[in-house]
């Protein structure tokens, strides 16, 4: 069995089964799988995309929690509307986190995970504190399930990443990396992070961006996998360096035609770059 399968970012809309059917067009074998919204919770749904995954020979391996209010549009909405920091939504969205760790466990998926948010970096104050908590009764959830909870990179900085997880001291917890977040939101070179959090890693983003002219106030810009400042072979390298085993999981946050096209050559390069370095 491969140690390092490629795997794809999938949303579970209407667009499924064409994404599913260039997953086995590709021979992709994993998925990370954006957890299904309203009517698609049924226990029908469900039933139907665990179906729909098995016949394209798609193992999902991690569920991503999105939420309702959530906007990616700026830097600045991000820091007000995702994750589990804003407080205004914190209490009823750790609700929905908990419900979706539960279909995660009702589709045999044994990891969930999600966007925490811009968590300050401001470590002695009752909201930070608090933040901890929410995210600690969620790992907790997700620990019942006999889950994983991964906290994807990004909005924060390594040395803050490593703080709060730290402060959560939960053995369930562990890391989603994408390298390319840490370019578009200007927190820091991947390549160092991925030195500095090491086994903490246990799922990745393959994805790819080019720096913001003013990092941490405007969006760096998302590229086709080979073609930003990321450096795929010095990315996989790393990763090998500390040991990560597990699926290299294409995400192009695009959609239409081109995101497919896309999907395609990051296939192929991710074939090329894993025979050269893991030898498979
Ligand atoms: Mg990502």
């Amino acid at each position: 069995m491969q140690t390092h399968p490629l795997g794809l970012f999938i949303i579970p809309d209407e667009h499924l089964n064409e994404r599913l059917a260039t997953a086995s067009r590709l021979d992709v074998t994993t998925a990370h799988i954006l957890a299904p919204s309203g009517e698609q919770r049924s226990s029908r749904a469900l039933q139907e995309l665990k179906h729909a995954l098995n016949d394209a020979g798609v193992e999902t391996t991690v569920m991503f929690c999105g939420f309702e209010g959530e906007s990616y549009a700026s830097i600045p909405t991000v820091r007000e509307t995702v994750g589990l920091v804003p407080e205004a939504t914190r209490a009823q969205r750790l609700d929905e986190a908990k419900r979706i760790s539960d279909m995660a466990a009702e589709l045999g998926i044994s990891v969930t995970a999600l966007h925490v948010g811009f968590i300050p970096d401001a470590f002695n104050t009752r909201e930070y504190g608090n933040i901890v908590e929410t995210v600690g009764a969620l790992a907790d959830h997700c620990a019942g399930n006999g889950q994983w909870l991964h906290l994807e990179t990004g909005q924060e900085t390594v040395d803050t990443l490593l703080h709060f997880l730290e402060d959560l001291g939960r053995p369930n917890v562990a890391v989603n990396f994408d390298p390319a977040n840490m370019i578009l939101y200007g927190t820091g070179d991947p390549i160092e992070a991925v030195q500095r959090l090491s086994d903490l890693i246990r799922s990745v983003h393959c994805k790819d961006a080019t720096w913001s002219p003013r990092p941490r106030i405007e969006w760096g810009k998302e590229v086709p996998l080979g073609e930003g400042d990321v450096g795929m072979e010095r990315f996989l390298v790393a990763l090998k360096e500390v040991g990560y085993v597990g699926p290299l999981t294409i995400e192009r946050e695009i959609v239409g035609e081109q995101q497919l096209r896309d999907i395609e050559r990051g296939v192929k390069l991710l074939r090329e770059l894993r025979a050269k370095i893991w030898g498979e």
